[in-house]
């Protein structure tokens, strides 16, 4: 065997470069940034702060807020570092709250999380949810303020036809302390509207009347067949009536499968006054739609009152299906916008844009 040329020579091994913490923070520089550099210190302290404390076997924590800090900052504006990084902290001081199933976890597994995420009865209250039966109390005026634009109209004349100019949108904070609906970007009390009907329309203020037009039903004592599906992810759609605003859809998804296993068209009981189409995808009523007792009957076919239903300001859905039930996971409470706040509350949107 010849001896090859080589082998008398040792390849040296690349050094090994140890990391460590430098001992001021410092953050990357960026072409430009959306934030001070104060501001960008005191985040990457904070996140410092954090590391410590969650993952104490860290060697180099101060790097790694450094990088943490730098990742979010070249990919905001000045508009969103803040909210992400605020985000980003909250999610590490709370690692339990997202741990991402592994595609081998067991359902069993996933559950023990899902449960966990289960919110409160207390919580749910707080959030507008309804938790016992309400008494029954209907209105008397003959007269109610419009949902959109705010004008006093007469019950009696809902289907005559008159101008309604709205925003479709939402009120969404803005710079200086303005407020800017998210359909045209319109200033509050300043802009001009950027819809119009021809009919003004109404909710129902208070659970009293909504169990007096409709009875709120608890879960528990009509859902008493056990389900196959354990979660499921549930979304109504709902449309202005002479009777406020009613349900008009359900579709329902088992979480585990993804499988759509409940789609029901319900019939109000008032006569149509706005499809809500934008948001609904609905614009008339067909033969598919079933009465609303019916839609009960269907939905207590996929779930009881043990199953968890997910969804997101998932509220206006019960309200709509005068359901009280409490195994929920509402993600527009899981993920609050800074701190828990029951009055502003992320959009799915914003949230797949900051979780994604
Ligand atoms: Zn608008
Ligand atoms: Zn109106």
């Amino acid at each position: 065997m010849s001896k090859r040329p080589n082998d008398n020579f040792e390849i040296p091994k690349p050094k090994k470069q140890k990391l460590v913490d430098p001992q001021y923070v410092l953050p990357k520089a960026l072409p430009s940034s959306p934030a001070t550099l104060q501001e960008r210190k005191k985040f990457i302290e904070h996140i410092v702060k954090v590391l410590t404390k969650v993952q104490p076997n860290l060697k180099t924590p101060k790097l790694k807020a450094i990088h943490i800090e730098y990742q979010i900052a070249k990919s905001s504006t000045n508009a969103t570092y803040k909210t992400v990084l605020k985000q980003k902290i909250y999610k590490l001081s709370h690692p339990e709250k997202f741990k991402t199933f592994a595609r081998k976890d067991d359902i069993s597994k996933q559950l023990e999380i899902l449960n966990s995420w289960v919110i409160s009865i207390d919580k749910l209250k707080q959030y507008g949810y309804t938790m016992n039966i309400p008494e029954a109390r209907t209105n008397e005026n003959l007269t109610r303020l419009c949902n959109r634009c705010n004008t006093e109209f007469r019950l009696a004349q809902q289907l005559e036809k008159t101008v309604c100019n709205f925003h479709h949108g939402k009120l969404r904070k803005g710079p200086y302390r303005k407020r800017n609906y998210d359909c045209c970007g319109g200033e509050e009390h300043v802009s001009p509207t950027c819809a119009t009907s021809d009919y003004h329309v109404y909710q129902l203020p208070t659970v009293e009347e909504k169990h007096a037009l409709l009875k709120y039903q608890n879960t528990k004592d009509i859902f008493t067949k056990k389900s196959p599906y354990l979660v499921v992810g549930i979304d109504c759609e709902m449309g202005y009536t002479t009777k406020g605003f009613e349900l008009l859809r359900i579709t329902a998804v088992d979480f585990f499968s993804k499988k759509t296993i409940l789609d029901v068209y319900v019939k109000p009981i008032g006569q149509v006054v706005d499809f809500n189409t934008r948001y609904s995808g609905i614009s008339e009523i067909t033969d598919e739609f079933i009465r609303f007792e019916e839609s009960m009957n269907k939905l207590g076919e996929i779930m009881d009152s043990s199953t968890i239903l997910i969804g997101h300001g998932l509220e206006n859905d019960l309200h709509a299906m005068r359901l009280i039930h409490e195994r929920i996971i509402d993600t527009s409470i899981l993920y609050p916008k800074h701190k828990p706040s029951p009055t502003f509350k992320y959009s799915l949107k914003d949230l797949t844009f900051i979780y994604s």
